[in-house]
Order: structure tokens, then C-alpha cells, then sequence
């Protein structure tokens, strides 16, 4: 098992999960353009009171303590209030995600009775109109505001919800004041990302007006009175950190870390926007799922690539993986694209890789921890020696850091053995020669002497007598051996260089210190 697997294990074994979001139902009142369910319709086949009730008791055992009812638009289930009295009298802290239309005091009344703990109000726009147009429905922002007002009067917390979009992007300190003027216990403020019925949509703002609006959503929340959180752009506690902006959130991105969404027929996803489905509680239990589902492990190794993978701020950010996934099409370990933090990092870290790439060339200290030697060396931390390897592993200049030995001074000896094996019996003849310990590399070659493979051993006599027990055990008669009479060692020091802004990894692989016997080209049977 790999380490980062059993980091991952434990992690989800040790930290039970914070909140789930289920789609109740793809039923909605609404013609939201944005919509990532493309809600409407009911689905078919969409998980009864009783499989609901299941649900709710793996969530529950999975350790989780919020669970929120979404749609579509959950007030549309007529069972609605028993699931979240159900969820209630399981422990849980039932939340309820709405456009706030069907919001009567009636409805307010029974929510609140069933134990709802906060009502989530979706809302867009402090202009009607703008709100009406893109919900798709007239009189919609009015309704949401008469909701918030009834659950006001009823003494039920409610918080809006806002998704940000170029049009509105103006308004959203209005929005902010706004629910400060209505009683809202907070406002959560989405970052859009393209998926559902916005997919393709060039609805994104750009990652400046990104950053600049997170940065000035921090300050706002240290001056209002209520909860202002940036919702899915992870990177908000980076930006709190640099600019020293207090926040209680210890970690951005939290799909599969302790959040996930479960869809209204049963379906599990990551996130909301993560269009990759993983399992389904009609196949097993939520808490088996959440336990042991290999994108969930993968998601809690925080091995991310690109930017995010060497960025300092990885584990409290943790980047979008749905942006990655959707910029990618299928790759949620990628990079998050809507981060600027990528030109700052590239700026930073270039003069360290430099300096740290030409002195790996003569070796690493002998020593325990031979990354902070090197840190000490170059004055600067063990992690900023780390974060400048895996840029130059990113940016494909550094392929491999290995340990190299030299068997001649271990008292080994070792030969390069080439075979003449009939094609139709190659793979036999391969798995029996792999199976001998001292054969490292194995390839097959257009030549006559089709196999080439290396063997080691401790002894000249030993290597001769391994060479036929695989004549004999084989039946290829025709193994001759190469050994090396003498070694050239290539060493490719690189000095003083400048680093190509942008390298790849087919122009500028470093062989430094390279003495590798192995052929150069041909098919790898064992390697
Ligand atoms: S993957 Fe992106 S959209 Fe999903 S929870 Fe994480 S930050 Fe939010
Ligand atoms: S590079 Fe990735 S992990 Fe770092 S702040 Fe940006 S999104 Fe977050």
C-alpha cells in the first residue's frame, strides 16, 4: 500500500465528513440558467422516503453532521418535512437549499417544526429584473424576498445564496448589505463553475476579477456583522493568509475531503459541479462508499499536479477539482485554471529550482535528511527545497530523482544478456527470465536476438551458472552474454542555466550523472 493510500485511509477514518448536500429531487419551479442538475422534471426512479431514510443512516454512521436537502426544489417533495424530522431525530443538522419561492409561513411553520436548522436562499441580483430573467420565471425574486421575510418572522435562521457571474459581479457588496438589511444570518457567495445547463456557458469571470472580489470579501466579512463565505473558489484562505484577513474555514476545496452530494436517484459524486459519478447507494451503503471509494482516497491524498501540486498553500486550498475536471475532461487532480496564484508562484520559484537543479547534479548530503541539508546549504527550508522539485518534476525538467548504485564497489557483478526466442514463445520465455531476482531490465528488440535482458549476480561463477539454468529452463539454447568490460560514466553537469520559461519534457529532460546500461530503445518486458 502506498503511503499516500494510508495517509488517505486514515484520514477519512480518523475525520468523519462535515456536510452532505442530497438532491431530494430534480423537480423544480424554476428555469435557473445556470442550473448544474438541469432540473425540471422529476427524474424517474428518484430514491423513496424509505431509501431516503437509509441514506440519512449512512450519513449519519459515515460521521457526518450537517446534511443539506436540495433539488431541484426540495419543497417540492411532498415528504419533505419527515425526511428532515427523520435526519433531526438521527443527530444530524438538517439545512435546507431553496429558491425560496414556495416560502409561505405555512411552509415556514412546518420547517421549522420538523428541525430545520437554516433555510438557504438563492439569490441573484438586487434588481428584480435581472434576478426574474435569469431564473426564467417572473415574480421570483419578489417571492424569494417574501420567503426570507417569513422565515424572519418565524424566528427560522435563513442565509442567501449567491452565484457570481460577469452580470452580477457589481453587485455583490449590494447583496452582501443586503441580507445584512433582512436578517440574514450570512451570504454565501458561489464561484460559478461550467457544468450542467451552464457548461460551455462563458459565464466565468476572470481569475483577476476572482481574486480581486475574494480578497474584497474578506475584508467585508471582518467588518459585517454576519457570515460572508466565497464558496467554491478555494482559493479565498490563500488570499486570507497572504493579506493576514482573518477566516474560520480551515480548508477551501472539501469534495471528498468532508463533503460530497448524494443525486436523486442515489447516484454519489464528489461535488455538486465534479460531473463524475462514483457509485450509488442502491449499490452500497453511503458509509462504504464514503469509506473506500477510490476517488474519494485519491481526492484525500492531496497529490495534486501543476500549480496546485507544488503550491505551498495545497493543503488549506486544496484548488477546484471540478475546474480542473472540467478544463481537463478527466483529470480532478489537475491544476485549478481560475488561480492567479500560478504567475506569483512561477516568479518565486524559478531562481531556487535553478540553484537546486545544478547542485542535485553532484549528489545529495549522505545524511538523514538529505532535503534539508540542501535547504541548509542554500538557505532556505527542507519545503522550499521539496516545492522547487516538484515544479522542475511539473514542468518535466527534472523525469526522476533515483538512487543509483554502483555494483561493481557493492562486489556484485552484472551482464547484458541477448536471446533468439521464437515470436510465438517470447512472453513464456520473458515471465520465466523476470522471475530470476538479478534481472532488471527485460526488452524485446527487432533483431534476430529478439530478447535483451540484464542479469545481476554476486559472483562471476554465479552469473555463469544463472545464464544456463535460464538455457536450460527456457529450451533458447542461443543466450549469448555481453558483459561490460569497461564502464564510461556520461555525466551532463548543467552550469549556470537559465531555465526555458517554458519547458517540456520532450526538450529538456536532465540526464545528469547518468551511467544506465539499459538499451536505449525497444519494447520494455520488464523495467
Ligand atoms: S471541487 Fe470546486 S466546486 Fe466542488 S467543492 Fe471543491 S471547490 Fe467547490
Ligand atoms: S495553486 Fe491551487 S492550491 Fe495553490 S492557491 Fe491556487 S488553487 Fe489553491
Amino acid at each position: 500500500m502506498s503511503e499516500n493510500l494510508a495517509r488517505s485511509i486514515q484520514h477519512s477514518s480518523q475525520r468523519g465528513g462535515v456536510l452532505v448536500s442530497w438532491n431530494t429531487t430534480n423537480a423544480c419551479n424554476l428555469q435557473c440558467s445556470h442550473c448544474y442538475r438541469n432540473a425540471g422534471q422529476m427524474a424517474p426512479e428518484e430514491l423513496s422516503f424509505e431509501e431516503g431514510c437509509q441514506l440519512l443512516q449512512g450519513v449519519k454512521r459515515a460521521g457526518f453532521r450537517v446534511i443539506v436537502f436540495s433539488g431541484g426544489e426540495p419543497l417540492l417533495r411532498p415528504d419533505i418535512f419527515e425526511l428532515i424530522a427523520y435526519a433531526r431525530s438521527l443527530g444530524l443538522r438538517p439545512v435546507c437549499g431553496t429558491n425560496g419561492v414556495l416560502l409561505t409561513p405555512e411552509t415556514v411553520a412546518r420547517l421549522k417544526e420538523a428541525g430545520t436548522a437554516v433555510v438557504g436562499i438563492s439569490l441573484d441580483s438586487i434588481d428584480p429584473e435581472k434576478h426574474d430573467h435569469f431564473r426564467g420565471v417572473d415574480g421570483s425574486w419578489q417571492a424569494a424576498l417574501d420567503g426570507a421575510a417569513n422565515c424572519r418572522a418565524a424566528g427560522l435562521p435563513f442565509q442567501l445564496h449567491t452565484t457570481v457571474f460577469p452580470w452580477n459581479y457589481q453587485e455583490i457588496e449590494a447583496l452582501n448589505d443586503l441580507a445584512v438589511e433582512i436578517g440574514a444570518r450570512g451570504h454565501h457567495v458561489f464561484f460559478f463553475v461550467p457544468t450542467g445547463r451552464g457548461r460551455g456557458r462563458e459565464e466565468t469571470i476572470e481569475p483577476g476579477l476572482s481574486e480581486d472580489l475574494l480578497a474584497r470579501l474578506l475584508e467585508r466579512q471582518a467588518r459585517l456583522p454576519i457570515e460572508i463565505k466565497p464558496t467554491c473558489a478555494p482559493q479565498f484562505l490563500r488570499v486570507a493568509r497572504q493579506k493576514r484577513l482573518p477566516s474560520r474555514f480551515q480548508r477551501g476545496c472539501l469534495a471528498g475531503i468532508s463533503y460530497c452530494i448524494v443525486g436523486p436517484q442515489g447516484d454519489v459524486y464528489p461535488c455538486p459541479y465534479l460531473d463524475l459519478k462514483i457509485d450509488s447507494i442502491r449499490r452500497q451503503p453511503f458509509d462504504e462508499i464514503w469509506k473506500n471509494n477510490e476517488v474519494f482516497l485519491k481526492l484525500r491524498t492531496e497529490q495534486y499536479e501543476g500549480y496546485c501540486g507544488i503550491c505551498a498553500y495545497r493543503g488549506l486550498c486544496g484548488g477546484c477539482r471540478a475546474r480542473s475536471y472540467a478544463e481537463t475532461g478527466d483529470n480532478y487532480m489537475g491544476e485549478d485554471p481560475l488561480c492567479l496564484y500560478k504567475d506569483e508562484q512561477e516568479d518565486q520559484i524559478r531562481p531556487l529550482a535553478e540553484q537546486v537543479i545544478i547542485r542535485l547534479q553532484s549528489g545529495l548530503p549522505l545524511v538523514p535528511k538529505p532535503f534539508k541539508a540542501l535547504g541548509e546549504e542554500l538557505g532556505v527550508t527542507q519545503g522550499r527545497v521539496l516545492r522547487a522539485i516538484r515544479w522542475l518534476c511539473a514542468k518535466g525538467i527534472v523525469r526522476r530523482l533515483g538512487a543509483a548504485f554502483d555494483l561493481k564497489s557493492l562486489g556484485y557483478t552484472s551482464t547484458l544478456c541477448a536471446g533468439r526466442v521464437p515470436p510465438d514463445r517470447v512472453q513464456a520465455v520473458a515471465e520465466i527470465i523476470n522471475a530470476y531476482p538479478g534481472v532488471t531490465h527485460n526488452y524485446l528488440r527487432e533483431h534476430d536476438y529478439n530478447l535483451w535482458f540484464t542479469l545481476i549476480a554476486a559472483s562471476e561463477e554465479q552469473l555463469i551458472h544463472l545464464i544456463e539454468e535460464i538455457r536450460r529452463r527456457t529450451g533458447i539454447g542461443d543466450i549469448i552474454s555481453l558483459p561490460a568490460l569497461k564502464t564510461f560514466k556520461i555525466a551532463v553537469n548543467l552550469r549556470e542555466v537559465a531555465i526555458a520559461p517554458h519547458a517540456s519534457q520532450s526538450d529538456s529532460q536532465v540526464g545528469g550523472n547518468c551511467s544506465c546500461s539499459a538499451p536505449a530503445s525497444g519494447h520494455p518486458l520488464r523495467n
